[in-house]
This record gives C-alpha cells, sequence and structure tokens, in this order.
C-alpha cells in the first residue's frame, strides 16, 4: 500500500467514525515553547491545557513533524527519520480509553479490501502503563489480545507529560513484529528493533503539578478526559510495504536509489555507505518539507537545524562520490515529486525550494573549500605533536569564521581517528553568547537602531555562527 493511500485511509477511518479532519499545521510551530513540530498534538496543545475552546470534540490529522533530536539514529536504525507524518486522532474531553483501544485494532487489523490496514494479529504486541489496568483489561477482554502478548512498560516508555502542570496521563502502544531475523523473541520489552513501535495512545487522565522531569505530584483526575495518538506514517509504510526500514519505502526511497544513481555506489553493497544513503535520503526530505514551510538556513534555531541537515546531506553526498559534483538539485527534484501527492503546494514552491537548496549548496562547498584547509592543518598538528584531541580553539575557529557546524567537526574528527574537546569549545560557545548578550543589551540602552544587525544576520551566511545549538525544546512535548 502506497503511503498516500496509508494517509487517505487513517483519514477516511476516523471520519467515518464522526472525528473531523484537519489539515496539518506548519512545521514551524506557533507554539512559543518549540521551533518545530515534533509531533501530531501540537496543533491541539490549546485545547488540551483549557487554554481554547476546541471547534470539535473528536479531530484527526496528518501532521507533518520534525524531530531533530533523533537526526543520530537516522540510516542507523530502521525507524528515525528527521522528517516524518505523524497520523493521530484527538479526542477532548469527549471518547476515552474505552473507545481509543478498539478503534485503533480495528483500523490496523480490518483487510484491506474492507478498508483497514490487513495487519494479521498474530504479529501485533501491545504495551500498557504499569498500574493502567484498565487498559490492559479493555486490550483483554474487548479486543482479545492474549496476556502475554501485553506488556507492562514504566514511566520512561509508557507515561506522557507535557513538562509543565497540566494534563499527564499512561500511555498504551502498539508494536509490529518484524520476525526471527530482526532479533530474539519476547516482545517490545526485550528488542525494539525487531519489533517496532507504530502507534502510540495517549491518555490524558490526570492533573499534574509543579515539578522537574518526572518528579511531580498528582493533582487529581482531570474533569475532561482526552485520547491523544500518534502513529507513524512512514513506519507503517514499511511494515505495509514489506521493507527492511522506513527509507526504503515508496517515498523516501526513491530519493535514496536517485542518490545512489548520482554517487555511482550500489545500495546494498557497503554497510558504511548504506547508512550514508539513507542519511542522504531523509535529510534531503526533511530540507525540502522545512523550506516549503518558509525556513531559510540561517545560524539560528529553525534556520539553523535546516542548515544542519543540508550540510549533512551535501557532506555525504561528497563522501559518497568522493568528488564534490553537486547532487542537490536532482535529489530535491525527485523529493518533490515524490511528495506531491500528499503535498500538491510543493509543486507551486518548487522553484522556490530549489533556489534556497542551490545557494546553500554553492555557499556551504565555499565554506567546506577553506574550513576544510584549515581542519586538516590543525588534524596534522595535533597528530605531530603525538595527541589524539582536536583543540576546542580550533573546532570554535571552524565555527566562527567558516561556519563548520560541530558535528561536522565532530565527523571529520572521527574520521580521522581524532576527539574534539568539546568542553573548550563549549566554554569559547558560551562566552561568545555572553558577549552577544553584553552587546545587545549596549546597544539597546544606547537606543541604537538594531534592525540593520538584525538583517545583516540574516544575510551573512556562515562566516557569522552566532552559537545556537539545536534547541527546538522538543523533548517537553512526547
Ligand atoms: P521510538 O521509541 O521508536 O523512538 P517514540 O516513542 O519516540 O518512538 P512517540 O513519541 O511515541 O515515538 O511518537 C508516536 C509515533 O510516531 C511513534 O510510535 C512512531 O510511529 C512515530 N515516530 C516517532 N519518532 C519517529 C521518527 N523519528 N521517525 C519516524 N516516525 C517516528
Ligand atoms: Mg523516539
Ligand atoms: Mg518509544
Ligand atoms: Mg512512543
Amino acid at each position: 500500500m502506497e503511503t498516500a493511500e496509508i494517509a487517505r485511509r487513517f483519514l477516511a477511518f476516523f471520519e467515518k467514525n464522526g472525528h473531523t479532519v484537519v489539515p496539518s499545521a506548519s512545521l514551524v510551530a506557533e507554539d512559543p515553547t518549540l521551533l518545530l513540530v515534533p509531533a501530531g498534538m501540537v496543533p491541539f496543545k490549546p485545547y488540551f491545557l483549557g487554554q481554547r475552546t476546541p471547534p470539535y470534540d473528536t479531530a484527526t490529522s496528518v501532521q507533518k513533524c520534525i524531530r531533530t533530536k533523533d537526526i543520530e539514529e537516522v540510516g542507523k536504525t530502521a525507524r528515525h527519520a528527521t522528517f516524518f507524518q505523524m497520523l493521530g486522532n484527538f479526542s477532548f474531553g469527549d471518547y476515552f480509553k474505552e473507545r481509543a483501544i478498539p478503534l485503533a485494532w480495528e483500523l490496523v487489523t480490518t483487510p484491506v479490501e474492507e478498508g483497514g490496514f490487513g495487519i494479521d494479529p498474530e504479529r501485533l504486541w501491545v504495551t500498557v502503563y504499569l498500574d493502567d489496568d484498565e487498559a490492559a483489561a479493555i486490550w483483554r477482554d474487548k479486543v482479545g489480545v492474549r496476556p502475554e502478548r501485553i506488556q507492562r512498560m514504566g514511566m520512561d516508555e509508557n507515561y506522557w507529560d507535557m513538562g509543565v502542570p497540566g494534563p499527564c496521563g499512561p500511555c498504551s502502544e502498539i508494536f509490529y513484529d518484524r520476525g526471527p531475523e530482526y532479533g530474539a523473541d519476547g516482545g517490545p520489552a526485550a528488542d525494539e528493533d525487531r519489533y517496532i513501535e507504530i502507534w502510540n495512545l495517549v491518555f490524558m487522565q490526570y492533573e499534574r503539578g509543579e515539578g522537574s522531569g518526572k518528579d511531580y505530584p498528582i493533582l487529581g483526575d482531570l474533569p475532561k478526559k482526552n485520547i491523544d495518538t500518534g502513529l507513524g506514517l512512514e513506519r507503517l509504510a514499511s511494515v505495509l510495504q514489506g521493507v527492511d526500514n522506513i527509507y526504503e519505502t515508496d517515498i523516501i526511497g526513491r530519493v535514496l536509489a536517485k542518490a545512489a544513481e548520482l554517487t555511482g555506489t550500489r545500495y546494498g553493497d557497503d554497510s558504511g555507505q548504506d547508512v550514508m544513503l539513507r542519511v542522504v535520503a531523509d535529510h534531503v526530505r526533511s530540507a525540502v518539507m522545512l523550506v516549503g514551510d518558509g525556513v531559510r538556513p540561517g545560524n539560528e534555531k529553525a534556520g539553523y537545524v535546516l542548515r544542519r541537515i543540508l550540510r549533512r546531506s551535501i557532506r555525504n553526498l561528497r563522501l559518497l562520490s568522493g568528488s564534490d559534483a553537486f547532487h542537490m538539485h536532482e535529489l530535491t527534484a525527485v523529493s518533490i515529486d515524490a511528495m506531491k501527492d500528499i503535498y500538491p503546494d510543493l509543486l507551486e514552491k518548487a522553484a522556490m525550494i530549489h533556489g534556497v537548496i542551490d545557494a546553500e549548496e554553492r555557499n556551504f562547498a565555499d565554506t567546506l573549500r577553506s574550513g576544510t584547509a584549515l581542519f586538516n592543518r590543525a588534524a596534522e598538528r595535533t597528530r605531530a605533536a603525538g595527541g589524539t584531541t582536536f583543540s576546542g580553539s580550533d573546532a570554535f575557529q571552524l565555527h566562527d569564521t567558516y561556519g563548520f557546524p560541530i558535528d561536522l567537526t565532530l565527523e571529520m574528527a572521527a574520521e580521522q581517528g581524532l576527539e574534539v574537546d568539546e568542553n573548550a569549545f563549549d566554554s569559547l560557545m558560551q562566552q561568545q553568547r555572553d558577549t552577544a548578550k553584553r552587546d545587545a543589551k549596549a546597544k539597546k540602552l544606547g537606543n541604537a537602531d538594531v534592525s540593520v544587525y538584525a538583517r545583516l544576520l540574516d544575510t551573512s551566511g556562515a562566516t557569522d555562527f552566532l552559537g545556537y545549538t539545536d534547541q527546538e525544546g522538543e523533548a517537553r512535548v512526547l
């Protein structure tokens, strides 16, 4: 089943069951505590927090998501993308567990001819929170899942909160067993690579008070209980298309195949190269979607997330091809073509997206040319002195003068068997941030027109990193 069809079926199923279909919000979060949207519930947060009254009692959506915190997993696990789509159904004080659980099961197991996803129940496992006997009983008695297929998980896996006082509650998740060739028996508690998490059902049931991390008091039951669920579209596609991982599904797979063709490599020949091809395929797609939603490469916040993703794909392309040829234009074209059924607006935006991505590729080519020379000199110096630690001040200079993201320096150093003095790097970054803050304050006091500086920052490209790291704050949600 094609990815686009999976999305259509999901929405159709919940619409048939009385839910209002809500279009995806932009990847750029309206929520001031987030940079980018990491989960389907984010656009509905004001309803869950009681700040706004929802215009419907139940809703369903396919939400565009970015999770930069998963960037290191991309290409290495079978299931982590930086851009992905979360299918979700939501209840605002309407139905609760007794309906959310059977609905999810029905959709997943109903035969394809009858509108469902047709997954063999024998392949499915579920988890519930430690003391959530209610959810366990619904799975067992109402749905008919065998008790040995229901596993209990703790706070880290199966308890949800928003990082602030307000709603919280247990989760219950559905896992797909990929089979013994992927790992040992024992269910999701034993092996998260063989048993792949596909759907998270969140039961917002309690009200929590102030606290840090998972340490907070439960003040009581919520007056209106809510449901928030998230099903990964790409993960479900990998299951339904019978492929090994999300990067081989119909949409991402096309970008991957093109990347192999352009770099003269063969996917499946070499596991190291395979990881790089998967990274490229994932990152190109994320870049297309971010630019499509108005993000521009920059040195701060969402712009920095985009720049980091773009530069990582470009560098991996160079490593794969062993040349500095430009490939982003063609990959962007394939990615847009693969996504246009789900996001027709990409076609109207294609010229703009190409313009932004092509410019960043040229910009980065210059950066790499000059920065790599400095990097090699510094690495040479380190080795000549018998050391294995690349100095923090060299890493800082690369960042400050050449716009090398720290993860680029880390990666290049690792390739030469060197470590980077990250502590020294961090403290230099902090110093620079403090100075920038002081200067900004001084300017404010002197009543200077700062808009010209803001503009300069926007356009200064690679040579003016201000030292923002990845600050999406996404760990606070889901
Ligand atoms: P995992 O444990 O596999 O990292 P998660 O518990 O972090 O997943 P949730 O926060 O529960 O994921 O998100 C709900 C659903 O969204 C997941 O069940 C999965 O299907 C999907 N999902 C989460 N993160 C990603 C990702 N990086 N790429 C693709 N799909 C994802
Ligand atoms: Mg995760
Ligand atoms: Mg999980
Ligand atoms: Mg989860």
